[in-house]
């Protein structure tokens, strides 16, 4: 017997349809790369993501085909979210701090038709240009004004004269909610970047799900800033979460930094945010320089990498901020797990609360987990086995874009690469990413624990730790920290600060103390260069 509703295909552009009907004096307001704020409504945005799908329609771009962006966060490249995914094409979101190399191969890997990138990104954009094989147009996010000399490059549109020429009478077609809305590649730490090809229906569920109160809790009373880049998987969903819960969207553009993402926090009166660490560090320091509080921040998700305790502390306990830990990969769009309390954790004393709160946290409905051993058998979920994590559900990739890779599923599961634990309430705790574990002896010392213990000393920063080789050991953990400014910190310090918090032999067997750490594109640690630097470096 068959059920007797609608059949509606899950297709992102109703998403916007009803963001702008239900919602529709909602604003969304934009820090430009031209360097003012601009301000609109979704009822607004919806016209003129119409008048772009007509734009592309004309321009002869077909179903299925890419279409790519080169841009910061900002109303226009929403309009591209809803406008290419509508239409039936497919948007690749490209991550400009890629190097120019890797990004005119995922171009070209992708087959991407037309490009529209943000007017600073216009060197780029023509350093690539000559290596871009299937580009037949580039169109700059701005108006004729910000338009360079004619002959600086062929085939160059203008962004605002596009939308100008339609008059957003335009509907949007209806098809498979399997078909394919958005590509991203992952960063390629090893390899080239593969492509994570999102649908329409892994779309709209992961918007669903990541809206709920044990995940992000979005409302229409909500102000949100994703922080997190709209290059860096789709800005973790919030494209898609924030307008059908009909929130505020407050896009900080290019300015990233703590002074400007406060301001505009306060301007706009953010309540809820997103964004790796390394951001968040940044604003951190700026407002404890300047002695300075939130008046309506209240609430941020912080993922992409472990959420050091002291950075969640200080956000807690100093700025009133409740954060929310979450997890998730390129693979997942992204979301998986996101932290939080049950109803039975509410009277314990604070510091086991936080010790739950810093677990990467509890499954988001759509998604399976469990862990198994090096034989792939599983494992209980004690809080202290810990095994290979493998994860399924609607919206985790059954195959990377053109299969590369082959088959990369496990008996249907996926498997994520990251090391976890699992408590018999379902947190999930990742201990390190299999390929940074550190194997010393046969044992493994998990890398993610050690750096957390560093940057809870209050001289330190930011920390990486990484496994080094040792002729008695095999490996033996070596670990690099950066100082906070105007401090000083010795070795035999910094390791006595391990004290009881560790296994002996877990500690440290070195400690170089770093002006920098490298950073990737989405502004995670890269450990694979700290590796190959230290690789002949030998311990004491
Ligand atoms: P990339 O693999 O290119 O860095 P992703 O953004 O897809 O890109 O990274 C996913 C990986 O990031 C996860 O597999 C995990 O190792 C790490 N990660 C993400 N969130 C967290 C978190 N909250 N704690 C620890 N590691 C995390």
């Amino acid at each position: 017997l068959m059920g007797q509703m609608m059949d509606q295909p899950l297709l992102i552009s109703t998403i916007l349809d009803f963001a702008a009907r239900h919602y529709g004096s909602s604003e969304i307001v934009s820090q430009r790369v031209e360097g003012d704020l601009h301000r609109y409504t979704f009822r607004d945005c919806h016209r003129r993501a119409k008048q772009l799908a007509q734009a592309l329609r004309q321009l002869g771009v077909e179903m299925g085909e890419r279409v790519a962006t080169l841009a910061w966060n900002g109303y226009r490249h929403l309009e591209a979210y809803y406008a290419v995914s509508g239409s039936g094409a497919v948007l690749h979101t490209i991550n400009p701090r890629l190097h120019p190399e890797q990004l005119a191969y995922i171009c070209n890997h992708a087959e991407d038709q037309y490009l529209l990138f943000d007017a600073c990104f216009l060197p780029l954009v023509q350093a690539i240009a000559p290596h871009c094989r299937t580009v037949k147009g580039w169109i700059l996010l701005g108006d004729a004004g910000a338009m360079p000399a004619a002959a600086s490059m062929p085939n160059l549109l203008c962004y605002e004269d596009l939308l100008a020429a339609q008059d957003g009478d335009y509907t949007w077609p209806v098809f498979d909610e399997n078909a394919a809305a958005t590509l991203c590649y992952t960063s390629g730490t090893t390899g080239n970047p593969k492509g994570a090809l999102y649908s329409h229906r892994s779309t709209v569920l992961h918007a669903y799900a990541s809206a709920l109160p044990n995940v992000l809790n979005v409302s229409s009373r909500d102000a949100v800033m994703p922080v997190v880049p709209m290059f860096h998987v789709n800005a973790w969903g919030l494209p898609y979460s924030v307008p059908l819960s009909g929130a505020k969207m407050v896009f900080p553009g290019p300015a990233l930094d703590g002074k400007s993402v406060y301001e505009l926090m306060e301007k706009e009166k953010v309540t809820f945010s997103a964004g790796v660490p390394t951001v968040w560090l940044g604003l951190i320091n700026y407002c404890l320089q300047n002695n300075l509080k939130f008046s309506t921040f209240r609430r941020t998700v912080i993922g992409g990498s472990a959420c050091p305790p002291a950075m969640m502390n200080t956000l807690i306990d100093d700025f009133g901020v409740e954060v929310i830990h979450g997890w998730g990969m390129t693979e997942m769009s992204p979301l998986g797990t996101t932290g939080g309390l049950l109803a039975k954790h509410m009277d314990l004393p604070k510091q086991e609360q936080r010790k739950i709160l810093q677990k990467q946290g509890h499954a988001i409905y759509g998604v399976d987990m469990k862990i198994v051993d090096e034989l792939g058998e599983e494992l209980p979920w004690d809080g202290v086995s810990a095994g290979n994590l493998l994860v399924k559900g609607p919206w985790i990739i059954a195959s990377y874009f053109r299969h590369e890779g082959g088959d990369v599923l496990e008996n249907g599961w996926f498997p994520t690469g990251d090391v976890a634990t699992i408590d018999a309430d379902g947190f999930m705790q990742i201990t390190d990413r299999a390929k940074d574990v550190i194997k010393s002896g046969g044992e493994w010392i998990g890398t993610i624990d050690l750096e957390n213990i560093a940057m809870s000393h209050p001289a330190v920063m930011q920390a990486a730790c990484i496994g080094v080789f040792h002729p008695k050991w095999d490996e033996r953990p070596l670990l690099l920290v950066v100082l906070r400014a105007g401090h000083e910190l010795g070795r035999e310090e910094l390791l006595a600060h391990f004290d009881g918090k560790v296994a002996k032999w877990w500690l440290p067997d070195d400690v170089v103390f770093a002006q920098t750490l490298p950073v990737g594109g989405t502004g995670k640690i890269q450990k694979n260069k700290l590796r190959e630097q230290y690789r002949e470096y030998r311990l004491p």
